[in-house]
């Protein structure tokens, strides 16, 4: 298939539609300490999780899973592609990478950051702190993750290699279903693993599986509910993935034993137009639908056009949508009005309390975001007193830094934004301010007044 190419000349530009530019990295097939998730393919030549014909291990295969060699080739691509890679967003994907030893977890990170540095340093410290002024910065860091590998200890790590979001694998609220496809957890742990992350500022997303064995749309759609309705959980984003029968898996192995069928088309639109109803503003559904090819599935594989369908039903539908991403400038630009304000939504989650701030105009398009917390219970030293800002996101194809926008980056959104959540955090008795900042971000903060304490930019209110 052809590029897209956009009249700027970025071919696949929606990936760098949301601001920053994504880089993905690939870890090395490891299996998981719990063992393997009934649905869950690979672990023996190829990461847990993936097949050997997605795109991203396919890459990471050709180089060995050398991490530096990923980066680089990526990095190069990215480039040739026309994107803007000053902003790179880090992602780190297959397996649980906090169950990796010790040394390769250091040395993986590090080997991140010495790349878009363009040079090696002896320590993980130095090459961040290089790494604030070079010319490819990381100013977020994903980690994908599992509830039971979110401990105080594992939250400290994740910081010190400058993660900003975590993805953890929540599937379905439902503690008799996790030990029937062997997931190794219980929803205490979502609910411990939620709180703490969002109490260390990080912003947070859950992946949720529709159709798992044991599972159906009445009960599938129960339990989503609860994901919001339920103070203990409700995440700042989601992906959806419904349940597939995937080569390798345990699944293949027993679905006739067990009697399971994967929903079907039909079952899958009804599902996710239900869901996507349900998300309220503070919540970005990242993706829906898995890419596997059709090749590694047992049974046939879900139509890949399901996401259009699915708009497709809620326009006709003129379904009322809050979720994020279909109100995101990016996506929304035709016909543009600019008449913007600040709205702000406060909801109770995991014993703090978040105020959601989002520039809007009068269509509700959106233009940028912020989360501020004021937090349950601190447990980071640097944090103790601090209002936590969990994110700062300014929409619109994404900028380099230092070039002015005709668009929402760089156009004073993030300043407004920030003071407002420092206004009302100070208006709380708050007298110190937190942000959980990639390392490529802290140069934007120590203009503002922030100053970097352990991890985080903090300013005194
Ligand atoms: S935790 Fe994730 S990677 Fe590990 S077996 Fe389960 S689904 Fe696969």
């Amino acid at each position: 298939m052809a590029n897209p190419k956009s009249p700027n000349g970025i071919k696949k530009p929606v990936r760098s539609k949301s601001g920053v530019t994504p880089l993905t990295v690939v870890l090395a097939p490891r299996k998981c300490n719990h063992g393997t998730c009934i649905y869950c393919p690979g672990g023996e030549k190829v990461p847990q999780s993936y097949t050997d014909k997605s795109p991203a291990v396919m890459r990471a295969l050709q180089l060995n899973f050398d991490v530096r060699k990923q980066v680089e080739a990526r990095l190069n691509s990215l480039i040739k592609m026309g994107h803007p890679t000053e902003k790179i967003e880090l992602i780190i994907i297959g397996g649980t990478f906090l169950q990796y030893p010790q040394d390769y977890q250091y040395d993986y990170i590090k080997g991140c950051y010495d790349v878009l540095n363009g040079v090696s340093s002896s320590t993980l410290k130095e090459a961040q702190k290089i790494n604030e002024t070079a010319k490819h910065r990381i100013v977020a860091m994903c980690i994908e993750n599992r509830p039971d590998n979110c401990s105080i200890e594992d939250i400290k790590k994740m910081r010190e290699y400058g993660a900003t979001r975590i993805e953890i694998g929540v599937q379905i609220l439902d503690d008799e279903i996790y030990k029937k496809i062997a997931r190794g957890h219980k929803i205490k742990d979502v609910v411990d693993a939620t709180r703490r992350l969002k109490d260390a500022g990080f912003k947070l997303g859950y992946h949720v599986m529709p159709g798992l064995p044991y599972s159906n749309v009445k009960k599938d759609l129960e339990k989503f509910r609860l994901i919001f309705d339920d103070e203990k959980f409700r995440p700042d984003q989601l992906k959806i993935y419904p349940c597939q029968i995937v080569e390798d898996s345990p699944l293949a192995k027993i679905h006739k034993k067990i009697n399971y069928k994967s929903y079907t088309d039909e079952e899958i639109k009804e599902v996710l137009t239900e869901m996507i109803k349900i998300i309220p503003d503070y919540c970005r559904v990242m993706r829906v639908m898995r890419e596997i090819p059709k090749e590694k599935m047992v049974e046939k594989a879900a139509s890949t056009s399901i996401r259009k369908d699915v708009e497709e039903i809620l326009r006709k539908e003129n379904a009322s949508i809050k979720e994020i991403r279909m109100r995101e400038i990016g996506f929304n630009s035709l016909g543009l009005k600019t008449d913007t304000r600040v709205k702000t939504i406060i909801y109770d989650a995991s014993g703090g309390k978040e105020f959601f701030l989002e520039v809007v105009n009068s269509d509700d398009v959106l233009f940028g975001l912020l989360r501020l917390r004021f937090p349950g219970e601190i447990f980071l030293e640097e944090l103790k007193g601090c209002a936590l800002v969990r994110e700062l996101h300014v929409y619109g194809q994404a900028l380099n830094l230092g070039e002015t926008g005709k668009n929402s980056q760089h156009t004073g959104i993030g300043k407004l934004l920030l003071s407002q959540a420092e206004k009302i955090a100070k208006e709380n008795g708050y007298k110190k301010i937190a942000v959980i900042s990639g390392v490529g971000v802290r140069e934007y903060y120590k203009k503002l007044g922030y100053n970097l304490d352990g991890t985080y930019m903090i300013k005194n209110l």
